[in-house]
């Protein structure tokens, strides 16, 4: 199909839903407002001449049921994986979701996209999981590594094209 769907996972209060809205809205809200799923849509670039929709899944993170997860997993064609830097629990709970995503995609996990994003790079002064430790965790999953800032619009258009950039079966750019 034409569309390509990336789904957004992590812990409550990471930022999801602010990195999804920085990226489509160009808008932050300062305000906590617990997401239920939404999903958005932009038309990107497929193999330079043609166009596709990047759908993005905004998910409810740890609130989702298992089969829920399992079903936005084996939907997507790529994964957000979100913690804060200023939180090192919601960095421990990625792994469950990675390990799902080993399960559910089987060898396929091998050329699946994936980017692991520290959100809240401006909040310096309470980090709890430094740089290094974010880049070796990524490396050892095999997926690519940002750290970003929705609030101060930082490296979130960069993490998309990091994200597209690492399809390999069609050439995907915004
Ligand atoms: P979600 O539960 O993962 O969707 O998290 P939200 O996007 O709703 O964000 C949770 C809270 O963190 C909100 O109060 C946001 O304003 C705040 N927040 C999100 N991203 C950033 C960021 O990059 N820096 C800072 N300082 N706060 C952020
Ligand atoms: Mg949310």
């Amino acid at each position: 199909t034409s569309d390509y769907r990336v789904a957004v996972f992590g812990a409550g209060g990471v930022g999801k839903s602010s990195i999804t809205q920085r990226f489509v809205k160009g808008t932050f809200n300062e305000n906590y407002i617990p997401t239920i799923e939404d999903t958005y849509r932009q038309v990107i670039s497929c193999n330079q001449k043609n166009v596709c929709t990047l759908q993005i899944t905004d998910t409810t993170g740890s609130h989702q049921f298992p089969a829920m997860q399992r079903l936005s997993i084996s939907k997507g064609n790529a994964f957000i994986l979100i913690y804060s830097v200023t939180n090192k629990q919601s960095f421990a709970e990625l792994a469950p979701i990675v390990e799902m995503m080993k399960e559910v995609k089987g060898n396929a996990i091998a050329e699946t996209p994936i980017m692991l994003v520290g959100n809240k790079k401006d909040e310096e002064s309470k980090r709890e999981v430094s740089t290094a430790g974010g880049q070796k965790i990524a490396t050892a999953w095999g997926c690519g590594f940002i750290e970003t800032s929705a609030k101060n619009n930082e490296n979130i258009t960069e993490l998309f094209q990091q994200l597209l950039a690492l399809e390999k079966k069609r050439q995907l750019a915004l």
